[in-house]
């Protein structure tokens, strides 16, 4: 944060320093058009074969000087304000770790099939980012076969959250009724939120417009289910009716003017959606970038501290991170088992293993624990054979 600090006081500094020339230049470039326009008003009071009088040489070349002198000037002007734009890339590299040498892996790009994979998820990526037409692109100019892009159920969902943010719920309400029930049983309030919006559409409530009559028959028609839930609410939308001759932006419930109940509902319809139909509401690529931000400055701290202790070879283990990342609930997806003898997070090749007992353990574990045909558990402590022990998956 300090690092977005410092570099931003530097922008600041140009931006107005910027300004500053920009204003400057405004000016000069007037003065000098304004001594060019002195200059042909006087000549031309003098007929046009006519030599110019000796005064008028002197103004020529008065504004001939001034003009040469404002130039310079701007020229400096303008060098000044190169060398503090150029300053600007120094503070950034003083600001931030460009050198990622050690924490990246080059030999995974050196293989055909990791680029296609690499492509492949950035086309997905295009994809749900409604940019089809890059992503078509990319897949042709990268050769990637047809078939391995599949479809992303996100874009059809992009499309409705779009269109809830201009106004037009016509797909969202569509979508919503479809999937009520399910709607219903994750105590979603997404179809309340899109009616609200339809109810104040009808009214037209921002430019005191619309129908009450029809606000009112649609609130008749699809308010009642939301009664139990919604009391509150639609007390609310109900009392906008008697500030319809005003304006709504000029009563109680202005809150509800503007686009902010649109936002809203096209988040909870992304979030709803998403849980739905199972798929996560970031792409692979965003997830993934996202994360990596957020353990870089750890690894990257743990790398000056490797370094410093000269041991920065012991960090070769090339599936696994020298040290756990702690990620925000957001981007947890599934259990971890550590093993509680190794004190190791399992692995797929270190994974648990189940023990007749009903025990947990990892292979590694029951491998150094095994003396002969039998094993006795750690913890209960069973007599067993460890060909029992079962892999479990979490
Ligand atoms: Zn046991």
């Amino acid at each position: 944060m300090d690092a977005c600090e410092a570099v931003e006081k530097e922008l600041q500094r140009v931006i107005s320093k910027f300004n500053g020339v920009h204003e400057n230049a405004k000016r000069m470039l007037g003065d000098v058009a304004k001594n060019f326009d002195d200059f042909k008003s006087s000549i031309a009071e003098v007929p046009a074969e006519e030599k110019l009088t000796t005064e008028q040489i002197n103004i020529l070349r008065e504004t001939l000087t001034k003009t040469k002198e404002k130039l310079q000037r701007l020229t400096t002007d303008h060098r000044d304000l190169h060398g503090a734009v150029s300053k600007i890339g120094k503070t950034i590299e003083r600001n931030f770790v460009s050198d990622f040498s050690t924490i990246t892996r080059n030999d995974v790009l050196v293989e055909e099939q990791n680029i296609q994979l690499l492509n492949k998820v950035i086309a997905q990526h295009l994809q749900r980012n409604n940019l089809d037409d890059v992503a078509a692109t990319l897949i042709n100019e990268s050769k990637l076969p047809a078939e391995e892009i599949v479809s992303d159920p996100f874009s059809n969902l992009h499309r409705i959250w779009e269109a809830i943010y201009r106004g037009d719920l016509t797909e969202a309400l569509e979508w919503a009724s479809e999937h009520s029930a399910k709607l219903e049983a994750r105590n979603s309030s997404l179809e309340f939120k899109l009616h609200r919006i339809a109810f104040l559409q009808k009214l037209d409530a921002e430019n005191g417009g619309g129908s009450p009559i029809e606000a009112i028959a649609y609130a008749r028609k699809h308010f009642s289910k939301f009664v139990d839930k919604f009391e509150k609410e639609i007390q609310l939308l109900m009392g906008t009716l008697m500030y319809i001759p005003v304006g709504l932006e000029n009563s109680p419930y202005r809150g509800l003017c503007g686009p902010n109940l649109m936002v809203e509902a096209a988040d909870t319809f992304l979030k709803d959606a998403c849980s739905i139909l199972g798929i996560t509401k970031d792409s692979p690529l965003t997830v993934v970038t996202n994360t990596g931000c957020t353990a870089l400055p750890a690894l990257l701290n743990l790398k000056q501290v490797m370094l410093s202790r000269q041991v920065l070879g012991m960090w070769n283990g090339r599936d696994e991170l020298p040290i756990e990342i702690d990620l925000d609930s957001e981007h947890r997806y599934h259990s971890i088992f550590a093993c509680p003898i190794l004190r190791q997070q399992s692995t797929e090749e270190n994974p648990p293993m189940k023990l007749v007992c009903g025990h947990v353990i990892s292979r590694d574990a029951l491998d150094k624990l095994c003396s002969g045909p039998t094993l006795k558990c750690p913890y209960c402590p069973v007599d067993q054979s460890p060909n029992d022990a079962k892999l479990i998956y979490f």
